[in-house]
């Protein structure tokens, strides 16, 4: 579904990707690790056009990504994303954050938006919350609502940047459980993490990035079992 062909993007002048290449297909979960500032982020935001590339092309389902606001909002729906802070409305309910999208872009009928919310909600284990709103939520539930409202859209791709940085140890869990669970039901993600158990167990392919680079890519036993790089194996040393 999607191919990154020799991704430049640059911050004035430096260089914050120098040349991705990189394909993520249907049904793939691709984990990116590396050190701070090595440009994971940059990429997510350059696959649903939060940034414009200044080089080679990003292309979705074959099209480049569009530059026209317009068009760039229609490919932007197709991706859901999730951020480490949750950015969840917080005069909303849960139900409401979740309902507010197919409402708002996609024309729904409320009471149909509202039923699929409620159903949404249930999948992420959230079903009794429903008329919370996020400051009566841990942070792991905010995370989940903010995963079911991304949901909500039908997104065919999820992109999520380090979904679980922001939270206390003992609601990580539940929000990765909630990925692994999307996961086996075919999504497509691309998931910025720190958290090496879930890239071991869900990733279909790990991808390390430093200084704006790839350095390594292949399946997890590769990447955490025997790294062909020093240097992956320094940042995953690092990391104890
Ligand atoms: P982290 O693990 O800390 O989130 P990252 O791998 O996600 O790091 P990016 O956020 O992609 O890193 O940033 C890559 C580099 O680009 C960093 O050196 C950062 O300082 C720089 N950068 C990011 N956004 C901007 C911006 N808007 N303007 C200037 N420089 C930026
Ligand atoms: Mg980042």
């Amino acid at each position: 579904v999607l191919v990154y062909d020799q991704v430049r993007k640059l911050y004035g002048d430096f260089v914050a990707l120098q040349g991705v290449s990189l394909q993520v297909h249907k049904g793939e979960v691709m984990c990116l690790i590396g050190p701070s500032g090595s440009g994971k982020s940059t990429l997510l935001r350059c696959t649903n056009a939060l940034e414009t590339i200044d080089g080679g092309q990003v292309l979705v389902d074959g099209v480049p990504l569009p530059k026209r606001e317009s068009e760039v909002r229609q490919v932007r729906r197709r991706m859901g994303m999730v951020f480490q802070s949750f950015e969840l409305f917080p005069h909303k309910s849960a139900l409401d954050n979740v309902a507010m999208g197919p409402i708002t872009v996609l024309g729904m009928r409320e009471d149909e938006a509202r039923k699929r919310a409620q159903a949404l909600l249930e999948k992420v284990g959230l079903g009794s919350k429903a008329g919370n709103f996020p400051a009566n939520l841990s942070g792991g539930q905010q995370q989940r609502v903010a995963i079911a409202r991304a949901l909500a859209m039908e997104p065919e791709v999820m992109l999520f940047d380090e979904p679980t940085s922001a939270l206390d140890p003992e609601t990580v869990g539940e929000v990765l459980s909630v990925m692994q669970k999307l996961a086996q039901e075919g999504m497509t993600m691309i998931v910025v993490t720190h958290e090496m158990g879930f890239a071991r167990r869900v990733a279909d392919w790990v991808v390390v990035f430093e200084s704006g680079a790839i350095i390594e890519q292949g399946p997890p036993s590769q990447i955490f079992d025997n790294p062909t790089v020093e240097r992956t194996r320094d940042f995953l040393g690092h990391l104890g």
